[in-house]
């Protein structure tokens, strides 16, 4: 007869089904996170998504990064969902902060006013700054050639029977994305005429066949942009003269502080500067969910690997996913 195991003794999968080594030809790889340590029971959620779907098998490192040190509670609390690696890192001043060039008066002053979402919230935008320009330059990831962010609450909806670090590598891909939403324009009053100055004064920077159809309709930003919640990426894109260039501009410009800029609208836009369509790659069987909208891939509903309804969750819901295959 079996006997059920004792609460203490209970592991949260059959250790039969775990391999004992990580996978063979894995990538320079991990799963990145800035993350507060109140986010600590989401992130649980995120991590046992991400191990049942996918990374129980591949076994990829993650990392986690906060401003403030990591609680005890929140490092166990997440090493005892994995066996793979953890690591815990904290940011600099440089990377978590106003630069001197902010005039904190003016900032007050947004802080004080502003009247959209997140928009009253110091610390918003110095997450929306840091993941911009700062996240993959944070020592933990010196010898990392991609990354995969996730974020507390999400939810991975298919199973993964492949390794998607693997195929953008082999397949030459620098960016990874599954949604691409609409922006709330009054976030982003000046980044499109920031951004075209910033084409002015390095239009070397501008690649030949680039994807600025996907973001720009009649000579403005249209607000489509990939959810940076979830991306995977190779970091040479990141760390490239262009897209450091990019960042410095914005960052002097000030919107990240002024306005509201997010790190999803930066991203977009230097992707679709710098990238060819063909370097971008569509996880459209990445069915996800991150609070306030998912997808489905359409099929689920009856057969594969997912637990989701696309009749619900619909991906064409999505006027830039639409976009994104005119484009
Ligand atoms: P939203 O997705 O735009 O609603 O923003 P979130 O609140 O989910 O924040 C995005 C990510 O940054 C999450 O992983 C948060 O845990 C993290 N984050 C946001 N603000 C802070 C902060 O002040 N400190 C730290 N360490 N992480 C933060
Ligand atoms: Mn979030």
């Amino acid at each position: 007869s079996v006997k059920a195991p004792e609460p203490a003794e209970f592991k949260q999968q059959p250790s039969e089904e775990r391999p004992k080594e990580p996978a063979k030809n894995r990538v320079k790889a991990a799963l990145v996170s800035l993350v507060r340590n109140t986010d600590l029971h989401g992130m649980r959620q995120t991590i046992r998504e991400i191990e049942d779907r996918f990374n129980r098998v591949y076994k990829y490192p993650y990392i986690f990064l906060n401003d403030v040190p990591f609680t005890d509670e929140f490092k166990k609390g997440v090493k005892d969902l994995t066996d793979s690696e953890v690591s815990f890192g904290i940011l600099d001043d440089e990377s978590w902060g106003t630069p001197d060039w902010i005039d904190e008066k003016k900032l007050q002053h947004v802080l004080d006013t502003a009247d959209y979402i997140n928009g009253r919230s110091r610390s918003y935008k110095y997450m929306c700054r840091f993941q911009s320009g700062y996240i993959y330059k944070h020592p933990l990831l010196k010898d990392l050639e991609f990354y995969w962010r996730i974020e507390p609450d999400v939810k991975y909806y298919c199973q993964l029977d492949y390794d998607p670090f693997v195929y953008m590598k082999e397949n030459n891909k620098m960016y990874g994305f599954n949604m691409a939403p609409n922006e709330y324009m009054v976030t982003i009053p000046t980044l499109w005429n920031t951004t075209k100055a910033f084409m002015k004064e390095y239009p070397q920077h501008v690649a030949k066949n680039n994807l600025l159809e996907f973001a720009v309709e009649n000579g403005d930003y249209n607000g489509c942009h990939f959810w940076t919640n979830f991306e995977i990426v190779n970091l040479s894109f990141y760390r490239s003269k262009q897209y450091e260039d990019y960042f410095k501009f914005l960052d002097r410009a000030g919107g990240f502080f002024y306005e509201r800029w997010g790190d999803a609208p930066v991203h977009t836009l230097a992707v679709t500067m710098f990238l060819r369509k063909d370097q971008v790659h569509y996880f459209g069987d990445i069915g996800y969910y991150h609070p306030a909208m998912g997808f489905c891939p359409k099929n689920s509903k009856s057969s594969g690997k997912c637990v989701c309804d696309p009749d619900k969750e619909n991906e064409f819901n999505y006027g830039c996913r639409r976009r994104w295959d005119i484009v």
